[in-house]
């Protein structure tokens, strides 16, 4: 009998997926499917590539009983709010949601990208975690290129860990001056907003992290070398940009000598928090780190 036409029934009983446009580079099958199978959870990570028009449709059909939720990316992270009951007090403020829960026939929406970039920040040496597990940045002054989505976040992020000051620089101004002021509604610290990276100054123990596109489509940077040289030996680069996987700021930092690394670690613990948020299990995070190495 011929089986032209028809499919094969999944093996998989669950399903989740990455709804956004385009999708098909994207590294989180790579990164959750792996970790599925590692605790032998039978769901499927999916590409759900979505255009704005169909965005209503593709968040409704998660209601249905197989989904667990929904990763999402460009250009949806904003415009999913209103689509979905519930959304946590974080994503809220951050004006953006990646991560969609279904639980209990209602859809909730989260922002693990603030998480994700304080855990990344952590691994690499940076900080404390307190006794209720929240990481804290006290001391530190954090400097960050950008006033997008991500640097949404991660302004959100690096206020709630408690960093001494907030340094805000855009190519655009009212951006970045939008941002500040967003942020400065739930943190006590100063915030300064700049497009001039020439009016930057150096602070000791400085977290310069970069959320802006330049160098991953170009061998570029978004700091002159003259001004990333005025800061001190302490201060570490992080680049949220994962490929390519050197960009022009690592190689300006680490020629100086700076700690520096790329987004590969936020990827990874956005991923995790993703992971537990739908599953309620720890990630299984090694795996989901050589997974993501390979
Ligand atoms: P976005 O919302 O489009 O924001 C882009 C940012 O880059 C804006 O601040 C924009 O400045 C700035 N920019 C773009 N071109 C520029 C140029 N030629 N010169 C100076 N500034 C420029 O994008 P996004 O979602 O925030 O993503 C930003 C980066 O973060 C991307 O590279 C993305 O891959 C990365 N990312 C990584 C992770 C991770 O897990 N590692 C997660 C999220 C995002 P204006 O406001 O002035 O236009």
């Amino acid at each position: 009998m011929s089986t032209k036409g028809k499919q094969r029934p999944s093996p998989y009983k669950l399903r989740v997926g990455l709804i956004g446009n385009p999708v098909a580079h994207s590294f989180s099958p790579r990164l959750q499917q792996p970790a599925f199978d590692a605790l032998g959870i039978s769901a499927r990570y999916e590409l759900w590539p979505t255009q704005d028009e169909q965005l209503l449709e593709r968040v409704s059909s998660l209601c249905g009983k197989l989904y667990l939720g929904a990763n999402v990316t460009i250009p949806h992270k904003q415009a999913v709010l209103p689509l979905l009951d519930k959304i946590d007090p974080l994503a809220e403020s951050i004006g953006a949601v990646n991560t969609i829960v279904h639980q209990d026939d209602y859809l909730h929406g989260y922002n693990t990208d603030a998480p994700g970039l304080l855990h990344a920040l952590h691994e690499h040496g940076l900080g404390e975690v307190d006794k209720d597990g929240n990481i804290s940045l006290h001391g530190y002054t954090a400097v960050l290129l950008g006033a997008g989505g991500a640097a949404r976040g991660a302004a959100f992020g690096l206020a709630s860990a408690g960093v001494k000051r907030l340094i805000i620089l855009n190519r655009h101004l009212e951006r970045a001056q939008r941002l500040a002021a967003d942020v400065q509604q739930t943190y006590d610290g100063p915030v300064f907003s700049l497009s001039d990276p020439n009016f930057l100054l150096s602070h000791s123990s400085s977290i310069i992290i970069n959320a802006t596109s330049v160098g991953m489509h170009e061998d570029a940077s978004p700091l002159p070398a003259e001004v990333l040289a005025r800061f001190d030996a302490d201060t570490f680069v992080y680049d949220m940009i994962y490929n390519p996987i050197q960009t022009h700021l690592l190689c300006q930092a680490r020629a100086m000598g700076l700690n520096a690394a790329n987004g590969l670690s936020m990827l990874l613990h956005q991923g995790a928090l993703a992971f537990t948020l739908w599953t309620g299990k720890p990630a299984p995070l090694a795996v989901m780190r050589s997974a993501l190495m390979r």
